[in-house]
């Protein structure tokens, strides 16, 4: 036999059991942002390598380490997306979506990123992704807090999910942050791990967001960023909490919270949890008002985030929040000579009665037992039986295949609709 080829470390097949629980998760989330107004963008999963450079930062785990990139035939220098914002202005520029005028949109697709594979931790993962442009107050940062909040009402999971919140000031003020920092950490250079040590000149806010012990006590006396904000820094994060308190959404203000892109400013948040281990973040975002204009278009203020699909089914089966539904309401059955062709008949008719009940046709004949049998591993509700005697009358007997007590009923092809949808909802 030939040697199996198999899939690509970090890049998972999602099978029949997997995508009924994503589906449901992914028809609460589309609900969910098209209750806000919020309207879909579709990006390629594939762009120019620059606008991850440009966009994230050189200086990052994401452009650093973990993006798949490669020269195309034509040799230029592609890169599959490892997040979404990037490509979302992108093509909002291209089309001009966001000159003078506001934008609230949303995506939700594959993202790409060269990591150690581990529980929570893919290389090609999915989000859902908010993002906002035109609108700078504390306003919209909180609505879009409250838009994830009521995702995790919906999905009965809030009690397991806290609110980190954080403000990284304007970029002048987290220049003057940034000086101070660096004479901090140059001043206990000596404590600190090696990554840290790198970061200290070229991205010293970084170190903050440092998983390591040793570097973490040494955190505990660093300079506060709180503390080196202005008044309309101060008033933005003022403003966002009152909202936040207002929609009753708890919060906690983690001040060494700095998100791993470098896009942001003013305000960051994470919903993290502690029933996933170590890879306890679902979802992440924040203000990114320099982003737009850095990738060429005019000033733009601008709100997002990033909500991570797996960890969130994770989140859901350890709670035992989701369950996998069967695929089938109803299973046609036959028997006789033109089984198979009064079988097509009814399914079709009842399909055209009944468009959103699963109605599957058994195909391949065999005793009724049999067939009975594979309507129970399929968990369908209701069972149609195509007789011989069905075939000449032109009806069909409807059975109840979870109440084993209830009468089969006969019923004309005309009838059997409206009795089998109300099967299906008692
Ligand atoms: P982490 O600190 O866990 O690496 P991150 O800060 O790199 O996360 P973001 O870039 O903010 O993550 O992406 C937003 C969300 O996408 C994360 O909160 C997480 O839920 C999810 N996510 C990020 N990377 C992965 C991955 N490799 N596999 C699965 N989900 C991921
Ligand atoms: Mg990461």
């Amino acid at each position: 036999m030939a040697l199996k080829i198999q899939a690509i470390r970090g890049m998972n097949d999602l099978l029949p059991e997997d995508t009924s629980i994503w589906q449901q998760v992914e028809s609460v989330l589309r609900q969910t942002v098209a209750s806000y107004g919020y309207s879909e963008m579709r990006m390629p999963v594939l762009e120019q390598t620059g606008l991850f450079s440009r966009a994230i930062g050189e200086v990052t785990d994401v452009v650093e380490k973990e993006m798949y990139t490669f020269e195309d035939r034509s040799g230029d220098s592609l890169s599959l997306r490892p997040e979404g914002t990037a490509g979302c202005v992108r093509a909002c520029l291209e089309h001009n979506l966001i000159y003078n005028q506001e934008q609230r949109l949303w995506y939700m697709g594959p993202m790409f990123r060269h990591e150690r594979p581990q529980k929570g931790r893919y290389r090609q993962f999915h989000q859902l992704g908010v993002e906002v442009f035109g609108l700078n107050g504390p306003d919209i940062d909180a609505e879009i807090i409250t838009l994830t909040h009521d995702l995790w009402q919906k999905l009965g999971i809030s009690e397991a999910l806290t609110l980190e919140l954080n403000t990284l000031g304007s970029a002048e003020e987290r220049a003057n942050y940034r000086a101070a920092l660096i004479a901090f950490l140059e001043a206990h250079f000596d404590a600190l791990d090696e990554d840290s040590r790198r970061r200290t000149h070229t991205n010293p806010l970084r170190v903050l967001d440092s998983k390591d012990p040793g570097v973490i006590e040494v955190l505990k006396d660093a300079p506060s960023l709180m503390d080196y904000l202005g008044g309309e820094s101060r008033a933005h994060f003022e403003g966002l909490k009152r909202l936040l308190e207002n929609a009753g959404i708890k919060y906690v203000i983690n001040p060494r919270l700095v998100r791993g892109l470098d896009y942001y400013n003013l305000t960051v948040f994470e919903w993290t949890t502690t029933a996933l281990g170590a890879q306890g973040t679902v979802c992440g975002g924040g203000r990114y008002d320099g982003l737009v204009s850095q990738l060429g278009g005019s000033d733009t203020p601008a709100v997002g985030f990033g909500l991570g699909l797996e960890r969130l089914m994770l989140l859901l089966l350890t709670l035992n929040k989701v369950a996998v539904k069967p695929a089938v309401d109803v299973y046609v059955v036959g028997a006789g000579e033109n089984a198979s062709l009064y079988q097509a008949t009814v399914s079709a008719s009842l399909r055209a009665a009944l468009p959103d009940v699963r109605i599957m046709n058994h195909c391949g004949g065999g005793a009724f037992k049999r067939q009975f049998k594979r309507a129970d591993r399929l968990q369908a509700r209701v069972a149609v039986i195509c007789g011989e005697e069905e075939c000449a009358a032109r009806s069909v007997t409807v059975k109840d295949l979870r109440n084993a007590g209830a009468e089969q009923v006969t019923l004309s092809l005309d009838e059997a609709p409206a009795y089998i949808n109300k099967l299906l909802h008692s």
